[in-house]
């Protein structure tokens, strides 16, 4: 059965109830529909949420294909409740171009999903389609500044840094020229499009701890410069209002179900390699302010979601994790191992020893914040015993505790083992989360520290480009910001081809953007993919709707 035929086969709850559940009064909910709505922002209580127990899920160097974290979040949230610790999910929203791009979703998978699956994946609340109007927005009041006869700050085009966004992966756009068409359609100049969830609003809105941040953020948004070499922010276009009033709505976290009938919030979605890749702290805290529990997921592996989640997020909002799920697959590890991506399928149990080094270097990344992890065996039906033996050995070796987590196949009833190692892990208090560096150092100190210590780094080099970038952020007085590297997900250096726990390697910052509405600065290694082109054979053809309006074929 596919992920959507299960899905089908669960009876919703009204989200009134649900709210109920969660604890918030079902009349002070905003419904969207049936099974969707929008939760108020004075429901957030700072005091109590900083009482619950905030549990991250993440995961070893991932294969293309995902390791299974959402699902994984999603199943043991189910398990924690099961175990009676009153539970909530807190995940990213889906983008609609990676829906229609290669298959996968993300929300969940087999019997740990987030309902309604369709929806939440196609348009859901609207907050994707609010945060590319208030993106397009600065862009239009841009040019327009520019075209102005009178009231132009002498803007120079060649300087402005901020594009255009749309949610649809079409590599078509990554490159234009606007302005076309003569003196009064513009001043022609090049500029690009970049997907909805890789704008700088997406990173503000996930970061922002109310409307009157989030609007504050905005006007700090940077464009570029005056022909004067004078900075130019989005508050000097008078645009951080307008934008706001187009927000009002996205910033209020979104409510919904599990397969089992648990509340789950869904509320952002930033990249995870150019922003921090995680849900709003808005919701996180509307989660909190509610639970025992608190699970979340930070994107890719733990090298990139997690280091950014802890070091950007859980300092800008002060959050302190008690627990870090690490999600491993056997067909990630045989990968490392140097199996061949096709025969994953196969068992391998020499390919598996041999790629146990990235497992144990995430471990190890882990300890740097210390926080205590669990691993989290994401369980195949094509995963042998001997297999999964081979993982517990390890773990036993290292003292760390391991699971083998059915969440797929079983929903939460697959994920009690896991739960109770979670809960021993925050019963036991043995974590006491510090972040990885201090804001306050120098920007080369920050990305240093990241790279040496959690990718395994010998040093970092510096293009001319990136050199003169650092130069522009002290004059811009921004070297404060905390750093949110840019790297390629599939391994722990830059280069996507060093599998397992590569060694002796440099990174190479090739330049350095600056995000000051976020409240981060982005070295870029590496090629990164801001606007996703689609695969030669789209998922899009697989998708259909009947006369009766049911969708099929997604996922
Ligand atoms: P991530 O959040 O790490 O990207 P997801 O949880 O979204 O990963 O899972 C990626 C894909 O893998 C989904 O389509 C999901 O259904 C599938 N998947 C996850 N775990 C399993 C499993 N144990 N068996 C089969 N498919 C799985
Ligand atoms: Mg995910």
């Amino acid at each position: 059965m596919t992920d959507l035929e299960i899905a089908k086969g669960v009876t919703l709850q009204p989200i009134t109830n649900i709210a109920e559940k969660f604890g918030v009064d079902p009349d002070s909910i905003e419904m969207y529909g049936r099974h969707k709505a929008k939760l108020p922002l004075n429901a957030i209580d700072k005091q109590k949420a900083s009482e619950s127990n905030l549990v991250l899920v993440s995961a070893i160097s991932p294969t293309p294909a995902g390791e299974g974290k959402t699902t994984m979040s999603i199943g043991l949230t189910e398990g924690l409740n099961r175990l009676n610790k009153k539970t909530t999910v807190v995940l990213r929203e889906p983008s609609l171009g990676p829906v229609f791009g290669i298959k996968g979703g993300a929300t969940g998978g087999g019997h740990s999903q987030v309902l309604p699956m369709e929806d939440i994946n196609l348009h859901f609340t609207g907050d994707f389609a609010a945060i590319e109007k208030a993106h397009n927005l600065l862009s239009a009041v841009i040019d327009n500044n520019i075209q102005s006869k009178t009231r132009s700050l002498r803007l120079d085009p060649r300087t402005i840094g901020w594009k255009r966004v749309m949610d649809m992966n079409d590599r078509s756009l990554r490159h234009v020229i606007v302005g076309l068409g003569g003196t009064t359609s513009g001043i022609p100049r090049e500029t690009g499009f970049d997907i909805t969830a890789a704008s700088e609003i997406m990173a503000i809105l996930c970061l922002a701890e109310n409307l009157s941040d989030l609007k504050e953020r905005l006007g700090n948004i940077f464009i570029g410069y005056t022909f004067d070499k004078e900075p130019i922010y989005a508050k000097d276009l008078k645009a951080e209002g307008a934008m706001t009033a187009l927000l009002k709505d996205a910033v209020k976290p979104n409510l919904v179900q599990t397969m089992e009938g648990n509340p789950a919030i869904i509320h952002g979605g930033p990249f995870a390699n150019i922003a921090q890749g995680t849900n709003s702290v808005i919701a996180t805290r509307m989660g909190m302010t509610y639970s025992d529990y608190t699970v979340t997921e930070a994107g890719f592996g733990f090298d990139l979601g997690a280091e950014k989640f802890f070091d950007i997020k859980c300092q800008s909002a002060d959050l302190k994790p008690k627990a870090v799920v690490l999600t491993a697959t056997i067909r990630a590890l045989k990968y490392h191992g140097g199996a061949d991506l096709k025969s994953l399928t196969e068992p391998n149990v020499e390919a598996l020893k041999k790629g146990l080094p990235n497992l144990e270097k995430h471990l190890e990344n882990i300890a740097k914040f210390n926080v205590v992890p669990v691993i989290a065996i994401n369980k195949f039906i094509t995963d042998t015993d001997a297999e999964i033996e081979v993982i517990k050995e390890l773990a036993e070796s290292k003292g760390v505790r391991v699971a083998v987590a059915k969440v797929w196949a079983k929903g939460g009833a697959g994920a009690e083992e896991l739960a109770q190692h979670v809960i021993d892990i925050v019963e036991s208090k043995a974590s006491d989360f510090k972040p990885l560096y201090n804001w306050e150092s120098p920007v080369m100190d920050k990305i240093a520290t990241i790279a040496t210590e959690i990718y395994g780094a010998e040093h970092v080099d510096y293009t001319s480009k990136a050199k003169a970038h650092l130069r522009k952020i002290s004059n811009l007085g921004l070297d404060h910001l905390p750093v949110c590297i840019a790297k390629t997900q599939k391994s722990l250096s830059d280069n996507p081809k060093l599998l397992g726990r590569p060694k002796d390697f440099i990174i190479t910052v090739r330049e350095i953007e600056i995000a000051v509405g976020a409240g981060f600065l982005v070295p870029i290694t590496g090629d990164i993919m801001r606007m996703p082109g689609l695969p030669a054979r789209p998922s899009s053809e697989g998708i259909d709707v009947s006369d009766e309006g049911e969708i099929t074929g997604l996922f």
